[in-house]
């Protein structure tokens, strides 16, 4: 491992100062460890920012305020949310282990680099998220966790976490501090896609740090529900994942729909399409179906991973009626 400096700042501003050139901030560390030791990333030096006050879980504007550094365990067991946003408790606990989520961040969580297994191991050297410009080992590799949607020529990875696709459900937003102050960032403007520059996950400026997400009021979020298709029922990443959120009034006509797809993109995808075609109409399994197909439409699909579009279609279905609290046929 590549030798660091460290330090452990008090404030968010003496944290953003010692930020310079080769710096990560670490606060878990969950992932940022892992990649250490692989290789993958080597840092000149850590910022530990675990000392500074964004540990908090409080009622704003309506809606909450979650503080950067609170562990995920918290967030999932906190009253206001398990309450108003069961949605999101269930998307955290689906994630990792209890150990994991013990030490994990809630921003840290949304700092989650892609499990694509090139690219932790650099033994191989296509990766050009790894190595920009060296090729991509997953395009003609073992691809079955691999993207559907929204992919690029230069990389067909996914993101990993599940809070993520509640929060995207949730149209949350990101507060962020940096050197040149402090900015807001819609959720859906936070990760990015691939495109030709893959090693950039996020849109956050250098030396800029997630201080607070904010989740704005939303009555309805109250019928919500997270679904986690996996291979194995615990410590697995999602092969699709669905957060549905959904506001129908009393003869089962969809008035608003939020869904959210997990594991099938870089990001947490956000189907509007689906949305879309629910609005206005009868929550059955056919409209469902019908929306779905819609979403799915342009997937594209490598060697190893064709099973997910009907995966997700079936998923959407699913999810979105254990919503609205309608049985599934
Ligand atoms: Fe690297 Fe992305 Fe290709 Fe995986 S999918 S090998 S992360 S470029």
């Amino acid at each position: 491992m590549r030798p660091f400096t460290y330090t452990c700042p008090e404030t968010v501003g003496d944290a953003i100062k010692a930020y310079g050139p080769e710096t990560r901030y670490i606060g878990g560390g969950t992932n940022l460890l892992d990649l250490m030791k692989m290789g993958v990333e080597r840092p000149a030096r850590l910022v530990n920012i675990n000392r500074l006050p964004l540990t908090n879980i409080e009622e704003y504007k309506g809606g909450i305020r979650i503080g950067a550094l609170v562990s995920n365990t918290d967030a999932a067991n906190h009253s206001l949310i398990r309450t108003r946003y069961p949605v999101l408790s269930q998307a955290i606990l689906a994630g990792a282990s209890q150990q994991l989520r013990n030490m994990a961040t809630m921003g840290g969580n949304l700092l989650q680099r892609t499990r694509c297994y090139y690219f932790y191991d650099p033994s191989y050297k296509e990766c050009n998220k790894r190595s920009p410009g060296s090729g991509c080992a997953a395009k003609n590799g073992y691809n079955r966790i691999h993207a559907i949607l929204g992919a690029s020529e230069e990389c067909i990875a996914v993101h990993p976490s599940d809070m993520c696709v509640a929060l995207a459900a949730l149209d949350a937003v990101v507060q962020v501090t940096g050197p040149q102050g402090e900015r807001s960032i819609p959720f859906a403007a936070f990760h990015r896609l691939p495109g030709n520059t893959p090693q950039t996950d996020t849109n956050l400026h250098p030396g800029e740090l997630i201080t607070y997400i904010d989740i704005p009021a939303l009555p309805y979020a109250k019928r919500s529900t997270y679904l986690k298709v996996r291979d194995r029922n615990s410590y697995a990443f999602a092969l699709v994942s669905v957060a549905a959120i959904v506001d129908a009034d009393s003869g089962g006509t969809v008035r608003e729909a939020r869904i959210a797809l997990g594991g099938v993109a870089h990001k947490p995808w956000r189907a509007g399409k689906a949305e879309k075609a629910l609005a206005g109409k009868a929550l059955n399994e056919s409209t469902l179906r019908t929306a779905a197909a819609a979403e799915l439409e342009p997937a594209r699909t490598y060697e190893h991973n064709a099973f997910k579009v009907e995966l997700a279609r079936r998923s959407i279905v699913r999810a979105v009626m254990t919503a609205a609290g309608t049985n599934y046929v």
